[in-house]
């Protein structure tokens, strides 16, 4: 079986997670803040809270803005159904802005009408989510001066795109963003196993994840409200949870950010492979913009027609020849859930459109040539027999 995405482990990865298991510390130690300093580092950005996922960490993203029932949050209807539940946790209401077909990522032209509609209706967001497709940036310079305009707040979902760059800077750096988020999910591009990120420029949005993190207790004198009882004081502010990432994982973590760089380089040979191969046969996948370097967390095919079912064709087919492809995504405004809340079909015809043609290949810093050959002769095989 080839599968769609998979961790890369070595001895040195193994080496610190054992150091860890039998250090003083498994939870609460030194190795979660030297991950944090370390992505930091590579990020140019000021403040970094690691979490139990990336989940947690735009839970906590959205609390920190004081996201709250009566607000507004929009994300993109192609992504991860947490871009969206984590509005939702806050008791906030969800709505979508539609896609560039080529790209996948949010449309700012889309998203500049949405608001100008918005703010006739009264019914602006706080806050918007934009989710960096497959490792690919947003355009978040556009995002960011109509934020100047209309005034929300931004939250990068860049849960595939560590290792990336927007611009000149990497993604990470919030440059043009309040704060952006990392998965280190095993499919992903490094792994904690579970574990993700949020990182930032404002200290007081760090103060406040911080703290969400860890029940909405804070520990600093400076901090507290009440005269201190003595050396054993905490005081717990505001209702948080428990989303800490252990020793354990940040040690895997610190590891996998030596190769950050060699894994983003492996992704970016195997996808010219495709790239090459596929433009032969006239087929295309997401478009590149010259803004960003992608970190490739995943390769989009796109199918020439979204029509007689030839993706799922393509998808048993594949899966039949053991190749775990896998469709990324379900627009997350069809789910049950979502429909429930009054999202229907039809809301966002591009992110539809786009569902029925897209299909994501394997890639990974482990696939072999042998196999990359077998999975492009495969699906060219199927598209000259059933186009
Ligand atoms: C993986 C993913 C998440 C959730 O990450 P976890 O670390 O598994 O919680 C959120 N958003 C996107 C776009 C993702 O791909």
């Amino acid at each position: 079986m080839i599968p769609y995405g998979k961790q890369d482990i070595n001895q040195a990865d193994i080496d610190a997670v054992v150091d860890v298991l039998t250090s003083e510390r498994l939870t609460q130690g030194p190795v979660v803040p030297e991950f944090e300093k370390k992505t930091l580092t590579h990020c140019q950005s000021r403040f970094a809270i690691a979490s139990n996922s990336a989940t947690s960490a735009l839970h906590i993203a959205c609390l920190s803005l004081g996201i709250t029932k009566g607000d507004i949050v929009w994300t993109s209807p192609i992504s991860f159904v947490a871009s969206a539940n984590c509005a939702l946790y806050c008791n906030a209401d969800i709505d979508f802005v539609d896609i560039d077909p080529v790209t996948g990522n949010m449309s700012v032209s889309a998203l500049a009408l949405k608001l100008k509609k918005a703010k006739k209706n009264n019914a602006l967001p706080s806050a918007i989510i934009p989710v960096h497709l497959a490792g690919q940036a947003c355009d978040m310079e556009v995002i960011y001066l109509l934020a100047q305009e209309f005034g929300f707040k931004i939250i990068e979902d860049a849960s595939h795109a560590i290792g990336g760059y927007y611009q000149d800077s990497p993604v990470g750096s919030c440059k043009f963003s309040d704060i952006t988020v990392f998965s280190f999910h095993p499919v992903k591009i490094i792994t904690s196993a579970e574990g993700g990120m949020a990182l930032t420029n404002d200290k007081k949005l760090a103060k406040k994840m911080r703290s969400y993190r860890s029940h909405g207790i804070v520990n600093s004198e400076e901090d507290f409200k009440k005269e201190t009882h003595g050396p054993w004081y905490y005081e717990q502010q505001s209702l948080g949870f428990n989303y800490r990432m252990t020793e354990l994982q940040a040690a895997l973590g610190v590891s996998q950010l030596n190769r950050l760089s060699t894994f983003v380089e492996k992704r970016h040979q195997l996808a010219q492979i495709y790239d090459q191969a596929f433009k032969a046969e006239n087929l295309s996948s997401l478009h590149q913009s010259s803004d960003s370097v992608s970190s490739y967390h995943l390769y989009i095919l796109l199918l020439p027609t979204s029509k007689s079912d030839l993706q799922r064709k393509l998808f048993e087919y594949l899966r039949a020849k053991e190749i775990f492809v896998q469709i990324h995504y379900i627009p997350i405004h069809l789910q049950p859930y979502y429909t429930k809340l009054g999202f229907n079909v039809g809301d966002f015809p591009n992110a539809e459109a786009y569902y029925k043609r897209a299909i994501s290949l394997p890639l990974h810093p482990n696939l072999q040539p042998k196999e990359q050959t077998y999975i492009i002769n495969n699906v060219i095989e199927f598209l000259y027999e059933n186009t």
